[in-house]
């Protein structure tokens, strides 16, 4: 594992561990916390060193004073992946997790390392074999491959076992005459085996993710957990909004995917997507917003003083005032059979899993914007060899020159004027692509970044949008309000906004605006801030 992984604690932090923790001493063989627990203490050493295993007893690393023990699953209350066993005499003093929160709260410096180190650590975990959950279910299942592109969105640790392709026996006993709506079998570490979950089951059955009342009445609603929408509850919060956001899949949006963000303010030498999020949801909860993922609005009827929206599992949530933060959606290739490879060998994010599946084989990345040149950085510096297609005759046009030039220097083979036309492979895995000019290129997997359109096909007719399904905002929707769309009341933020620029700050700044808006339509509230903060979902990418 990386040395970020590693962090240690200075001398005023361990006083301040020690004034809300208790000291404690454990001997060579004791275990400090094993696979599934899901009450482990933070452990911050003061003497002596531990071994971290997997579910098989296989060592991961060994930490020693004054390092800490603990994962991101002390925040989000998942089960733990790892063992932890004394390797040499204790010292050590433990924190019990609620204690833990409210430090991390309270002490910047603490939560900087304690954060950076845990994301890390998450981070490190997903790119081990062994690790988390178990997916037991063949590739041709549609529900197995949406649960794992679900996890590997959320960024959770999981091994994905497919009957039909890794000579498995055990996985095709398992699975054999189940029918289609009971796959996959997902294995919890320490928990009972599920069949067939929906994200949402599992998300819950992990302990991450509020879980909605059939119906809920709140101040604000906001419609999407990326960097608008996360910018909108905290302000909506903060100042005294009984605020929900609702997001469909894992909080943090395209932000959340963004291997660094270098232009954010404040951040001058950049910030991974990931730890930009975590800190985002952090400061959300801090102020009493809830967030409830995943959950799909499927509807939304304006309805004078209070509008409804409705989801995917049937839960209704009435708003005096709704935020659309829905943000954009990735554009796919126009090729046949493209869902065949979605999720197996087509990717529209590169993190550390598909890193790890690449790493020296043949991949491609399609795309001439920045986000398209960021990714194929990261693959080719994963060991990957990358070649980068686009469609104009010079990268130039839509590329920043800084990412060129780290093109060349990656070793990233850019050909200009190409268009895949088919795609070729079996069961889901690519083998190759062939071009529009015939050309026949043996490709494993695909990186499509090809932009993005507005995730605003659910609102159908009931709001109005431009010809691309951005949604119309100000003047363009007939209302004196910048941010409001064709419906009193319901505002438009981020990327989704028609007219928007496509930038985190941009999301996140909109995000602000929009609160003095809601404040005009639902009159001030009382200032309420949560009294314990509820870390419960925030840092699972
Ligand atoms: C790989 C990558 C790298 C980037 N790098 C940078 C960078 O370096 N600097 C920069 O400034 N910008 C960058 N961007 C752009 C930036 O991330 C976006 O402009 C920003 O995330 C927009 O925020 P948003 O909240 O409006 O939308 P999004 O980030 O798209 O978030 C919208 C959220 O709404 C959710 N949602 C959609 N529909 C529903 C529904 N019906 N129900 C519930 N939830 C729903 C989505 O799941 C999503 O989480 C990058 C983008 C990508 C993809």
């Amino acid at each position: 594992m990386e040395s970020t992984t590693s962090r240690v604690l200075s001398p005023s932090q361990l006083e301040l561990l020690a004034e809300h923790g208790e000291e404690q001493t454990a001997v060579p063989g004791d275990v400090l916390f094993a696979v599934g627990d899901e009450t482990y203490p933070f452990i911050a050493i003061l003497e002596g060193e531990a071994r971290i295993e997997d579910a098989s007893g296989r060592e991961i690393i060994r930490q020693g004073a004054p390092g800490f023990l603990g994962e991101l699953n002390l925040l989000t209350g998942q089960r733990v992946f790892l063992t932890a066993v004394v390797s040499k005499p204790m010292r050590y003093i433990a924190v019990p997790r609620e204690e833990l929160r409210s430090l991390l709260f309270d002490h910047q410096d603490l939560a900087d390392v304690v954060l950076s180190a845990f994301i890390a650590r998450r981070e490190a975990l997903q790119t081990r074999e062994g690790v988390g959950l178990e997916v037991i279910g063949p590739r041709s299942s549609e529900r197995t491959r949406a649960i794992a592109e679900w996890l590997r969105e959320a960024r959770i640790p999981y091994r994905w076992r497919d009957p039909e392709r890794d000579g498995d026996s055990e996985a095709e006993q398992l699975v054999d005459g189940l029918p289609p709506e009971l796959l996959p079998i997902v294995r919890i570490p320490g928990a009972e085996e599920i069949q067939g979950p929906t994200s949402g089951e599992l998300s819950r059955a992990l302990g991450i993710g509020l879980e909605l009342a059939d119906r809920e009445e709140v101040d604000l609603l906001i419609v999407g957990g990326g960097p608008a929408g996360l910018g909108a509850a905290v302000y909506g919060a903060s100042e005294g909004l009984d605020t929900l956001v609702l997001e469909r899949s894992v909080l943090g949006g395209q932000a959340g995917f963004s291997r660094r963000i270098e232009n954010y303010l404040g951040f001058p030498g950049g910030i991974t997507g990931a730890d930009l999020i975590s800190r985002a949801v952090t400061q959300a909860l801090k102020f009493g917003a809830r967030t409830a993922t995943p959950y799909v609005a499927v509807s939304l009827e304006a309805d004078g003083e209070r509008h409804v929206v409705r989801v995917d599992e049937g839960n209704e949530v009435s708003a005096r005032a709704i935020v659309l933060a829905n943000g954009a959606q990735y554009r796919r290739l126009p090729v046949e059979g493209l869902a065949d490879y979605e999720g197996i060998s087509v990717f529209y994010a590169a993190g550390p899993p598909e890193a790890r599946r690449c790493g020296g084989s043949q991949v491609a990345v399609v795309g001439g914007g920045n986000s398209a040149g960021q990714a194929a950085i990261w693959l080719a510096r994963g060991g990957a060899l990358v070649t980068l297609l686009h469609r104009r005759a010079d990268l130039s046009e839509t590329m920043s020159d800084y990412l060129i030039h780290d093109l060349e220097r990656a070793g990233v083979q850019v050909r200009d004027r190409s268009e895949i036309a088919e795609l070729h492979g079996t069961d889901g895995e690519l083998e190759a692509v062939t071009l529009a000019d015939g050309e026949r290129l043996p490709f494993k997997d695909l990186f499509l970044f090809l932009g993005a359109e507005p995730h605003t096909d659910w609102l159908g007719d009931s709001v109005e949008r431009d010809e691309d399904g951005f949604l119309l905002t100000g003047n363009a929707a007939g209302s004196d309000n910048l941010l409001e769309t064709s419906i009193p009341g319901v505002y438009a933020i981020g990327d989704a906004r028609c007219g928007s620029t496509k930038r985190v700050a941009a999301a996140v700044g909109e995000g602000a605006m929009v609160i003095p808006f809601v404040h005009e339509r639902i009159g001030p509230r009382i200032h309420r801030v949560a009294e314990e903060p509820a870390v419960a979902e925030p840092l699972t990418r």
